[in-house]
This record gives C-alpha cells, structure tokens and sequence, in this order.
C-alpha cells in the first residue's frame, strides 16, 4: 500500500508541473496561446506544407492605434477590446490555423493555403470579420476597430525568424499605407 502511495504521490507531482507549464503558455487574457509555441508548430506545418505542396503563410497582425483606444476609453476597456479582438479572429480562422497573442496588441497566425490568392482571401475575411464586429463601450456608442496584417511566405527551408521579419516588414508598410489593410511581403 506504502508504495502504491508513494507512486499516486509521484503522478500527482508530475500532473501539476504538467499543468503548470500547460498553464503559462496561455495567455490569461485572451485565451490565445502565447508565442512559446510557436518554433515547434512552424516547423510541423512547413514540413507539412513541403510534403503536401501547399503553402504556408506567416501573418503579423496589429491593432490599428490601439493607444489612442487606452487612452480615451481607459485600459480594462482596451483589454476587453483585445479579449472581443481575439474571439473574433479566432472564430474568423480555420480550427487547423493556430492564432498566438505575440506581445501587447500583436497576433501572429499560421495561415496554411493552396495557392497566393487563397491567402490573400483569408486576409481579406479577416479585416472584414474584425471590421464588421464594432466593440459596444457605451449604451449609444460603438468602438470600430482595425487592424493591419503583414504576410509572408515561409520559404521550404526558412527559419521562422526570418519570415517574421519580413512579415514585420510587410506589417509596417501596411501602417505606412493608411492601415487597414494587409500586404503580402514579396518573397
Ligand atoms: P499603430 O496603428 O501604429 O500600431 O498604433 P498603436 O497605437 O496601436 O501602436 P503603439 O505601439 O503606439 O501602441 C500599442 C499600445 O498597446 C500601447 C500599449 O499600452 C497597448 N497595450 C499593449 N498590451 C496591452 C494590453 O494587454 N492591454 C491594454 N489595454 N493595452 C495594451
Ligand atoms: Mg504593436
Ligand atoms: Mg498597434
């Protein structure tokens, strides 16, 4: 009996660091997983995405003058705008795209498609999801938010930081640009 004990005592140890470390890839706030994990799932679909000949896309998107929202609402309002922001990615993204809140107001999503213009139709559902779901801030008054998505597409043997980069670069043109929209990174 002693040992069985001793055995349910070492399980339940090693249950909750499991737990535990399942716990702070997440990210409170808005449910999204958080960028911890992203290395090892980029190197699952590219490797997918050789063996499948399909395309794999690296999308950075960022919230349109996010600040100017902290600023005249009040932060725990900003934050409910980034937790309604997620939901309404997430919902826009198909169940096998993985969607990670990347740092403050930044999402990073792996967009897995057939062809150039399948990913520059997923870019467009996604602005017109984020842009026709208006956050409510007041009895009569309704927040309209943007974002500005960069893409890039991740060569055979790319390391991810590299197509980060050029989605970053694609994202800041974007921002350049008038915001609102997206650009696809020339390869
Ligand atoms: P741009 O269109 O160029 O991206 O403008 P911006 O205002 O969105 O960009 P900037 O980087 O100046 O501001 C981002 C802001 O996002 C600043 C920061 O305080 C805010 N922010 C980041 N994380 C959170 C969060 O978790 N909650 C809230 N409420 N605000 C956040
Ligand atoms: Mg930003
Ligand atoms: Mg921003």
């Amino acid at each position: 009996f002693e040992q069985s004990q001793s055995e349910l005592i070492s399980l339940l140890a090693s249950f909750k660091t499991l737990s535990l470390s399942k716990a702070v890839r997440i990210d409170p706030l808005t449910e999204l997983p958080l960028r911890y994990g992203i290395e090892n799932d980029y190197a699952l679909y590219q490797k997918e995405a050789r063996r499948n000949r399909t395309l794999l896309y690296v999308a950075m998107i960022d919230v349109d003058n996010f600040k100017t929202i902290n600023d005249t609402y009040g932060h725990p309002v900003g934050d409910a705008v980034l937790r309604q922001l997620a939901s309404t990615l997430k919902q826009s993204l198909r169940s096998d795209e993985p969607l990670y809140r990347y740092g403050g107001e930044e999402f990073l999503w792996l967009l897995k498609c057939k062809s150039a213009d399948e990913a520059r139709k997923s870019a467009r559902r996604v602005l017109a999801a984020v842009g026709t779901t208006p956050f409510p801030v007041a009895e009569d008054e309704a927040l309209r938010l943007t974002i500005t998505l960069g893409l890039a597409l991740a060569g055979e043997a790319e390391e991810l930081a590299s197509v980060i980069k050029r989605a970053d670069l694609a994202l800041y043109e974007g921002k350049q640009n008038g915001r609102n929209r997206f650009i696809v990174a020339e390869p």
